[in-house]
């Protein structure tokens, strides 16, 4: 997309978790995306228009690629891609050659267009937390995010207002890597101040690390179209708890099982001898 303009854009309906916005298809057409980034799970095209396209994949959305006629493979994902070309809702064709389709089986993604001016108050992104790679992301800002939280430690990530970005899954796996239980209360990571106890250090490495583990994996995986022996199980060996019930922990002298509990109507993955 980078650099490409927007031949032609198609929306095979009016609307995905929300309406799209008026004229979607016009405002896009002939604007070239000058940059291509991303603000917690939003991802954010900067246009020549002065607009910004911002698209979320919500919980089954996908981005698919195809250039001359050839899937181009993005990286692979735990959930399979979505490939039913009734949930094909937008497509864009690309000065580049490329094909850019949204698919979205369960339409809770959403695309909006905004002056680009007007990005940082967009509701989508105004209450946003900081972005967990970001050197200004400490444990000192955790603890205070966290001070008071009478919330599960589980919840309190996934709370895109404490820190942008991060996912059941990988809150999961940060937790277990910091050895801290879902379940104990989020306040506890901080001092009556709000100051950082060893515990916040602790998650606040954790969450950088797992991130930066998953996209070294992802990246070093896209493009690599004959890796036909990966099977969609072998996910499972790439996670320390998600999606391992039964199955014994991975911490180092630790006898405990994966567990698996249900967290503000999502699962949580844990080892109840080893996370405390
Ligand atoms: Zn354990």
């Amino acid at each position: 997309m980078e650099g490409a303009r927007f031949q032609s854009v198609v929306a095979r309906r009016p609307d995905l978790r929300l309406p799209l916005p008026p004229h979607f298809a016009s405002r896009l057409e002939g604007q070239r995306v000058n940059s291509l980034g991303r603000r917690g799970k939003y991802l954010v095209a900067e246009l020549s228009s002065g607009d910004v396209l911002l698209m979320h994949l919500g919980m089954s959305g996908s981005f698919g690629v195809t250039i001359d006629g050839g899937e181009q493979v993005l990286g692979d994902f735990y959930r399979a891609r979505g490939t039913a070309f009734r949930h094909d809702h937008i497509v864009f064709e690309m000065s580049s050659g490329a094909t850019i389709t949204f698919n979205d089986p369960r339409r809770f993604g959403f695309v909006d267009l905004v002056a680009s001016h007007a990005l940082p108050s967009h509701p989508a992104l105004s209450a946003l937390g900081p972005e967990p790679l970001a050197r200004d992301f400490d444990a000192a800002v955790l603890a205070r995010a966290c001070r008071g939280k009478k919330t599960s430690l589980k919840a309190a990530l996934v709370d895109q207002r404490v820190v942008a970005g991060l996912g059941n899954i990988y809150v999961c796996e940060a937790l277990h890597r910091a050895r801290l239980s879902p379940r104990r209360r989020a306040s506890t990571i901080a001092t009556a101040r709000g100051l950082p106890r060893d515990e916040a250090h602790r998650l606040t490495a954790a969450i950088k690390r797992v991130l930066r583990d998953a996209i070294t994996r992802g990246t070093a995986r896209a493009g690599v179209a004959d890796d036909a022996d990966t099977e969609s199980s072998d996910f499972r060996h790439r996670f320390r708890v998600y999606d391992r019930e039964g199955a014994r922990c991975v911490t180092r002298g630790c006898r405990g099982i994966v567990k698996r509990i249900v967290q503000g109507r999502r699962s949580t993955f844990f080892c109840p001898v080893c996370q405390k």
